[in-house]
């Protein structure tokens, strides 16, 4: 399978090590990313780059974007540098960013008038997940280009689901975000009031690992909280995109969000107090603020 020509387009914190994994199975890479510093890294890994999407389309079988929000898929996809000026017709476009599913409705529209088949595949599994080549990935769009994509998403992730048409991994990948983001809220509260209640919440998070609560969630987040460890991740930026995206996403189909539209008033909240880049872990320091009071364990 290692014939493909791949283009890749964002070499972010995620695109980063997906592309690695792409060049380590044999697949030919083409890469673009604002960012010259990432472009140089995934050259001297064996990659060619491009000066534009435009580029990296004409020369690809297979393109992968992996940028961050609707924005940035509509400034690759569109103008006279972008990958739809460039896609030859029967190239397939998996967009593994997380994006609105209306986006990617559009963008892939546009994309079929090209005879060019996209899906859109965004995934789970944050940093870790995507250097170790286990992500999960939700995908929406024409079953066959689906199984056309599936040896490479085999080498970027473990559970791969079609999960139907055009927008539907978007839809999947806003109900993740929200269980995601009520999560960490969740484990933050518990976690202050064990703290300022004078138990120590590193015993806390060991003990409910062990009963119902268990989660991969306070697992790492936990750790991270109680280490104060909150460098990036997955951006407090992002989530807040990300939970915007659901609530639009419940207004279109009419179900409301109510808790999902209260832990978005605290990222934006954390996003005004200059920690939008922090990882989103830091929700606690929300609840830190309300409390007055900071996480602490005597294990740390
Ligand atoms: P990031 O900000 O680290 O990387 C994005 C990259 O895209 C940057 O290098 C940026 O320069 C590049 N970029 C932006 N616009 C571009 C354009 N027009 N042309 C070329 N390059 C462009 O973000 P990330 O954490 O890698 O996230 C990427 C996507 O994956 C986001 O949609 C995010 O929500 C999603 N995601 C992230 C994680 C995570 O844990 N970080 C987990 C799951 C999903």
């Amino acid at each position: 399978m290692a014939e493909k020509v791949i283009g890749f387009i964002g070499l972010g914190i995620m695109g980063k090590p997906m592309s690695k994994n792409l060049l380590k199975a044999g697949y030919s890479l083409v890469v673009h990313d604002l960012s010259r510093a990432a472009v140089d890294e995934l050259v001297a890994a064996g990659a060619r780059s491009a000066t534009n999407a435009r580029e990296v389309a004409a020369q690809c079988d297979v393109l992968i974007t992996m940028v961050p929000d609707s924005p940035d898929v509509e400034a690759v996809a569109y103008g006279p540098d972008g990958a739809l000026a460039g896609l030859r017709p029967g190239t397939i476009w998996a967009d593994m960013s997380t994006i609105s599913p209306v986006t990617s409705r559009k963008v892939a529209a546009d994309a079929a008038k090209k005879g060019v088949q996209m899906l859109d595949a965004p995934v789970s599994g944050g940093e870790k997940g995507a250097i170790a080549g286990t992500l999960s990935i939700m995908v929406g769009g024409p079953k066959e280009a689906f199984e056309a994509m599936l040896p490479i998403f085999q080498v970027l992730g473990k559970t791969i689901v079609h999960m139907g048409d055009s927008g539907a991994g978007q839809v999947t990948k806003a109900a993740n975000q929200i269980v995601v983001a009520l999560t960490i809220e969740a484990i933050s509260e518990a976690l202050v009031l064990a703290s300022k209640a004078g138990v120590d919440p590193a015993k806390v998070r060991q003990v409910l690992l062990g009963g119902f609560c268990q989660s991969r969630i306070l697992e790492l987040h936990g750790e991270r909280m109680i280490k104060r460890e909150f460098a990036p991740g997955f951006k407090i930026r992002l989530h807040r995109k990300d939970l915007a995206i659901a609530l639009n996403a419940g207004k279109e189909f009419g179900v409301p969000l109510p808790v999902t539209a209260q832990v978005h008033e605290m990222l934006n909240a954390l996003m005004v107090a200059g920690k939008g880049e922090l990882d989103h872990a830091a929700i606690v320091n929300y609840i830190e603020a309300l409390a007055a009071t900071e996480v602490r364990s005597a294990a740390v």
